[in-house]
C-alpha cells in the first residue's frame, strides 16, 4: 500500500509498504480522508519531542473498517469510523486517575511511535474507534480530532453562556475555537491574526465580523477586556501579550503548541490583583465523542473549513500549501 513515511526530520517520501494486519484487539481501517495539522509540520521538522522515526504521520482521519482482530467487540468490517489517536497506557499514575491525556507513557497514532493515517490502511486499537453518524462524510470525520482538542479546551475553560471571547490566530484551529465559542452561547467572538486573508475568510466564510491584526483593532468591542482569551497561534510571544486582553476575573487558555523551553513573562501582580486564571489544555480527553456529536449537530461549517483535498502522491505539495498559510484545512485522500 502507499504511505507517507518520515524517515528522519526533513526526510519525507511516499512509498510502497506492506499493509498492516489487525493484531489482537485491533482493527484495520481503510483511510477515507486524513487531515494535515500543525503537529505534522512539527514532526516533519523534528520539533515534536515524542516522535520516534521512521513514522507514518497522520492523526486526523476517518475511514472504513476492513479487518477485525481477535478479541474485538463492538466493531465490524464495513463500519464507518473515526479514530481518537490517543494511546495512553492505562496503568500509570495519571491514567489511573482518569487523566489519560497526561499519561507518563503517552503515545499517539501518527505522532508517537504508532503508524498513522497518511496511508491507504492503518491498524489501531479497537477502543480508539468511534462510529460515524449516518451521512457524515470522511472529510468531516477528519475534522473530529481537531474539534475534540477544542472541546477539551472548553472543558478546561468552562465558559458561561453570554461571555465574550478573543481568539489569537485565525487559522483552522482558531476558527474551530471561534465556531465552538459561538455554538456555546458567546455574546461576542473576536479574532486576531497578522494574515489579512485569514481575517477576510473569517468574515466572509464564517461570519465573524470583529477581526483585526492587533488587540487595538478590536479593543473597542470589549473595553474592559474579554472573558475568555484563547491563544491559538503557538507563538510564545503571543501567549505572553494575550494576557493584556483578559478582563478582571477572566481566563487565558493556552491552546496553541508553543516551542518547549521558551518562557512567557507575566505580570504576577496583574494575575493576583485581577484574579486572572491561566489554563493549559493538552490534546484529547473524553472529548472525541462530544466532538462527533457537536459536529453532527452543526456546530462547525465543515464545507468552509476544508479548502483543499490532494492525493497522497502530492503530500509534499500539500505540506508546502500548509506552510504558505493559504486555505484552511488541507486534506489527503490516500486512495487517490
Ligand atoms: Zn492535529
Ligand atoms: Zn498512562
Amino acid at each position: 500500500m502507499k504511505a507517507v513515511i518520515i524517515n528522519a526530520p526533513h526526510e519525507v517520501s511516499v512509498e510502497d509498504v506492506p499493509a498492516p494486519e489487525a493484531g489482537p484487539g485491533e482493527v484495520v481501517i481503510k483511510v477515507g480522508v486524513a487531515g494535515i495539522c500543525g503537529t505534522d509540520i512539527h514532526i516533519l521538522d523534528g520539533e515534536f519531542p515524542l516522535t520516534t522515526y521512521p513514522i507514518i504521520p497522520g492523526h486526523e482521519f476517518g475511514g472504513e473498517v476492513v479487518q477485525v482482530g481477535e478479541n474485538v467487540v463492538g466493531v465490524a468490517v464495513g463500519d464507518r469510523v473515526g479514530v481518537d489517536p490517543t494511546l495512553n497506557c492505562g496503568a500509570c499514575y495519571f491514567c489511573q486517575r482518569g487523566q489519560g491525556n497526561l499519561c507518563e507513557r503517552w503515545n499517539g497514532v501518527g505522532v508517537g511511535s504508532h503508524p498513522g493515517g497518511f496511508a491507504e490502511c492503518v491498524a489501531v486499537p479497537a477502543r480508539t474507534v468511534y462510529h460515524l453518524p449516518e451521512g457524515m462524510s470522511y472529510a468531516e470525520a477528519a475534522l473530529i480530532e481537531p474539534i475534540s482538542c477544542v472541546v477539551r479546551g472548553f472543558h478546561r475553560l468552562q465558559p458561561q453562556v453570554g461571555e465574550t471571547y478573543l481568539i489569537y490566530g485565525a487559522g483552522p484551529m482558531g476558527l474551530l475555537n471561534a465556531q465552538i465559542a459561538r455554538y456555546n452561547g458567546a455574546s461576542l467572538v473576536a479574532l486576531i491574526d497578522i494574515n489579512e486573508s485569514r481575517l477576510q475568510k473569517a468574515k466572509d466564510a464564517f461570519g465573524f465580523d470583529v477581526v483585526g491584526t492587533s488587540l487595538d483593532a478590536v479593543r473597542e468591542h470589549a473595553p474592559r477586556g474579554f472573558d475568555n482569551v484563547i491563544e491559538a497561534t503557538g507563538v510564545t510571544k503571543v501567549a505572553e501579550i494575550a494576557i493584556d486582553a483578559v478582563i478582571r476575573r477572566g481566563k487565558l487558555l493556552l491552546f496553541g503548541v508553543c516551542p518547549p523551553g521558551e518562557r512567557a513573562a507575566y505580570d504576577a501582580f496583574k494575575i493576583y490583583n485581577e484574579e486572572i486564571t491561566v489554563l493549559g489544555t493538552m490534546a484529547v480527553l473524553n472529548s472525541y465523542g462530544p466532538a462527533v456529536d457537536i459536529l453532527s449537530a452543526g456546530a462547525v461549517d465543515s464545507a468552509a473549513m476544508v479548502t483543499h483535498t490532494l492525493p497522497i502522491g502530492q503530500f509534499g505539495e500539500a505540506i508546502d500549501l500548509f506552510r504558505s498559510g493559504a486555505g484552511m484545512k488541507i486534506q489527503i485522500d490516500p486512495s487517490a
